[in-house]
């Protein structure tokens, strides 16, 4: 993991996300907050915390600790969306809401003032290496219009199967932050591909 981290910087990352996933809200398990505490010191960009677990609220705190710069947690995970992304604020971190595939972008409405990020899931989470699904992109439109018909200022990040052939309509429709995977750790020189995605904001 550190030497990704390291991989990752090298080759101009601007942001280190995380993806938690419990084994109940995704199928796969990956890791929690101690893993995110034992990279923090290998880490000069900031952490991206996405935490795909049923009811996040419960471990807020532990990932705020162990050192999460931004902590994104996910609309179907719970009831009280609001008061646990006001939770994450409070904690002094950036807070944001991530919808699934069949989760329509407009229930995100009543929280877009309360979130310093939306996270698109543009496959079904749980595993990497998936094909981008097409109509995630009418969501990050959406939000990028609403953003703008009320004077918001959030960031859109897109997650799942972004590479060189889906990147530039994912940017075309208001994406301001690509979360690589496979394509990052596949790439023959990852920093090209990095620059070349950054050169078509
Ligand atoms: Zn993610």
């Amino acid at each position: 993991m550190a030497e990704g981290v390291k991989r990752i910087q090298e080759n101009k990352g601007d942001l280190l996300h995380l993806d938690v996933m419990d084994g109940n809200f995704v199928p796969n398990i990956s890791f929690g907050p101690k893993m995110i505490r034992d990279l923090r010191p290998h880490a000069e960009i900031p952490l991206d915390t996405h935490l795909m677990i049923d009811h996040p609220e419960r471990y807020i705190r532990d990932f705020a600790d162990a050192g999460s710069d931004l902590i994104t947690i996910h609309y179907e995970a719970e009831v009280h969306v609001h008061r646990t992304l006001t939770m994450i604020r409070e904690m002094g971190k950036k807070a944001g809401v991530s919808i699934v595939p069949s989760t329509p972008a407009f229930l995100l409405e009543d929280l877009l003032p309360f979130v310093d990020l939306i996270l698109i899931m543009s496959v079904n989470p749980g595993f990497g290496g998936q094909k981008m699904i097409p109509e995630s992109l009418d969501k990050i439109r959406y939000l990028a219009a609403q953003r703008k018909k009320k004077d918001l200022s959030y960031v859109i990040s897109v997650d799942g199967g972004i590479n060189r052939t889906t990147a530039p309509s994912a940017i075309e429709a208001g994406a301001d932050i690509l979360v690589l995977g496979s394509a990052f750790f596949s790439a023959d020189n990852p920093s090209i591909l990095v620059e070349e995605l950054k050169s078509q904001r």
